[in-house]
């Protein structure tokens, strides 16, 4: 008999060049944030479940089910993966649709929940992330993790994700969280976000994705 595959979680391919964030992202950053530190956590969190029961378990299912070094290392290659896909250099610059009114209803405007967000950034002690996320009935929430926290845990589908560990900003913005923060908004592509939201509202009415 053939062994079976062991199936290797993957490090996920940037859908931009390194330098097409730029101003507000580096490449230097993106060189190490994805190349280094994402990299990093995949090549752990391998060597941890190998010859584990997690071992051929679907990423989020590890998440959901470990706890510890296993569940820091899977967390955030599933945080990164989500953080970096959300970014572009030619984004959609504001959210339409539904979760414009969604975020409307539950935070007044957008510039109140992005300011609602940067305070959240600002006021997480240490290294985490800071999220916005819905639940079934599309209603929006405002969560900070700290460390490799996310809300997927919590039952809730993440939108949005802020990394405010140092190694996300530092390079360029050195101390400054809350610019690095601030100046996120400029690459985060609503297309993506709202793709995000609407799949909640896909599954809850049963439409087939
Ligand atoms: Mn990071």
């Amino acid at each position: 008999m053939v062994a079976l595959a062991v199936s290797l979680i993957t490090l996920s391919e940037l859908n931009y060049a390194p330098e097409a964030l730029e101003p507000y992202i580096s490449a230097e950053t993106i060189h190490y944030h994805h190349d280094k530190h994402h990299a990093a956590y995949v090549n752990k969190v391998n060597e941890l479940i190998k010859d584990t029961r997690y071992e051929n378990m679907p990423l989020e299912e590890i998440i959901r089910e470990s706890d510890g070094a296993i569940f820091n290392n899977a967390a955030q290659v599933w945080n990164h993966t989500f953080y970096f896909d959300q970014l572009s250099p030619k984004p959609q610059k504001e959210p339409s649709g539904k979760l414009l009114d969604a975020i409307n209803t539950t935070f007044g405007n957008v510039d109140a929940m992005k300011a609602r967000m940067n305070s959240a950034a600002a006021a997480l002690f240490g290294s985490g992330w800071v999220w916005l996320a819905a639940d079934r009935d599309n209603k929006l929430y405002i969560i900070s993790k700290p460390k490799a926290g996310t809300p997927l845990t919590e039952g809730l589908t993440p939108l949005i994700a802020i990394d405010v560990w140092e190694h996300a900003y530092y390079i360029d913005y050195r101390n400054d969280r809350a610019k690095s923060v601030e100046n996120l908004w400029n690459v985060i592509d609503w297309k993506v976000v709202g793709d995000r939201f609407n799949s909640v509202s896909d599954r809850r009415s049963g439409t087939k994705r």
